[in-house]
């Protein structure tokens, strides 16, 4: 049985998008590379955030839905992003956050890393999670943050379950995940060879969440290319699940699915990626549009808010 291949992209919903801009590119570093609109909401933007490449399980989307509420946290949501950070950088980070007005936590240690919680202008839960180098990584000449001490990507996530067996039987007979460890009352799996785990904890008690502002939106796997995809998408359907029929996001195909617990989830092929309608050198500089889209250009920019790369933290320091 072939498996996910970790991480693909994270999606989650941001306030305002200009404010999303300086917080992801300016404070955290992260290369804009790709400026596009959500595909079944073409007057929002798409933000897309990644190492220097673009390359899948670096990536970290926003929704700029800003009149949203605030979500409702419970079970069924995805409740928190996780980047990998450099061994020893979260000095660095927690100075450079609290210069910028971000609450951050004290350090912690979760599963023998060393691991900074913030939240981001939005309410999103994020967390630095500290790792040796290793993972395939493409720093950012042109971003504020030294290579050395730059996010590598997605590190994972977590999520609340109401029935833990249900989610289990699908992350580990259907999509391949294996099972790390427990602490803390979370289980966390994930891969042994790709980066993105998945920590998951039981919330029997509680409501269930909802989406909302500073709320992760879904959780994109990696798989190699269609016929992949197509192969856990047959296995989804024999296990009960609903899963979209292949959907072309034109940088890459997805295939959307709840889990039983009710978190989005997304299988996303590694191809095309990014670079297929841009210069590498320049992506995200303008706004670029799904062919299918071109010819209401005009229209979609009047509808979006302008954004500028000026703000003070920027500034590489
Ligand atoms: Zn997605």
């Amino acid at each position: 049985m072939r498996g996910v291949n970790g991480l693909h992209h994270i999606t989650a919903i941001a306030g305002p998008a200009q404010e999303n801009l300086d917080f992801y590119a300016g404070v955290l570093g992260m290369r804009l590379v790709k400026r596009s609109v959500n595909q079944d909401d073409p007057g929002t933007y798409h933000l897309f955030y990644a190492d220097a490449e673009g390359r899948p399980g670096s990536d970290l989307t926003f929704f700029p839905w800003a009149e949203m509420a605030p979500p409702r946290r419970g079970h069924g949501l995805a409740t928190e992003v996780d980047l990998e950070v450099p061994d020893g950088s979260l000095a660095y980070w927690a100075e450079r956050l609290q210069r910028y007005g971000t609450r951050v936590g004290a350090p912690e240690t979760r599963f023998g890393r060393r691991v900074l919680a913030l939240t981001d202008p939005h309410g999103l839960d994020v967390a630095l999670v500290e790792a040796p180098a290793g993972r395939a990584f493409a720093a950012w000449e042109g971003g504020p943050v030294a290579a050395d001490r730059q996010i590598r990507g997605l590190f994972g996530a977590q999520i609340w379950e109401r029935d833990l067996a249900a989610t289990t039987r699908v992350l580990t007979s259907t999509l391949g995940f294996q099972e790390i460890g427990t602490e803390h009352g979370w289980i966390r799996y994930g891969f042994p060879d790709a980066p993105g785990v998945l920590d998951v904890r039981a919330a029997p008690e509680g409501r269930r969440g909802a989406w909302g502002v500073g709320a992760v939106h879904h959780l994109a796997w990696r798989v190699d290319d269609e016929a992949h995809q197509l192969e856990i998408r047959g296995r989804l359907e024999a296990s009960g699940r609903e899963p979209t029929p292949v959907i072309d996001r034109f940088w890459f195909r997805s295939v959307y699915f709840r889990e039983p617990g009710g978190v989005l989830f997304e299988l996303a092929t590694d191809g095309p990626g990014f670079a297929v309608d841009e210069d590498p050198a320049h992506l995200g500089e303008t706004l670029v549009l799904p062919p299918w889209l071109e010819a209401d250009r005009a229209t979609i920019e009047q509808a979006l808010p302008p954004l500028s790369f000026s703000a003070a933290a920027h500034a590489r320091s």
